[in-house]
C-alpha cells in the first residue's frame, strides 16, 4: 500500500492554505467588513467558500451570536486535522482578530 492517505492530506492542507490566502482579506458581500483567515476558514467550513462572509454575517445567517458561532465552528475545526491547519494558519497571521487565548505562540 503506498502511502497516499498522507499525501492526499498534504495535498488537501495545500490547497485549503492558498483558498484561505485568496479570500482572507476580501470584503463580506453583505457588511463589507474585510474578511480575517479564521473567517475565510469559517466559510469554507460553514460551505460558504464561493461567497465568504464574516462571522458576524455567518452567526446571523444560522442565527446565532458571533460568540457562539465562532466556538462551535473552533471546535469543528480542531477536529479536523486539515482545517486545523488552515486554523493555524490563520493564527500565525492575525493575533486577536477573534480571541487569542487558544494554542497563543505555538507558532512564533
Ligand atoms: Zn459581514
Ligand atoms: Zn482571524
Amino acid at each position: 500500500m503506498p502511502p497516499s492517505s498522507s499525501d492526499a492530506e498534504a495535498r488537501k492542507i495545500a490547497e485549503l492554505l492558498a483558498d484561505l490566502a485568496r479570500m482572507r482579506g476580501a470584503p463580506c458581500p453583505r457588511c463589507r467588513k474585510t474578511l480575517c483567515g479564521h473567517e475565510a476558514l469559517m466559510s469554507i467550513v460553514m460551505g460558504f467558500k464561493s461567497s465568504p462572509h464574516c462571522l458576524a454575517c455567518l452567526a446571523a445567517a444560522m442565527e446565532r451570536t458571533p460568540a457562539e458561532m465562532s466556538e462551535q465552528l473552533r471546535e469543528y475545526v480542531l477536529h479536523r486535522p486539515c482545517y486545523r491547519e488552515g486554523w493555524a494558519w490563520a493564527d500565525a497571521r492575525e493575533n486577536s482578530c477573534l480571541r487569542k487565548d487558544a494554542r497563543d505562540g505555538e507558532n512564533r
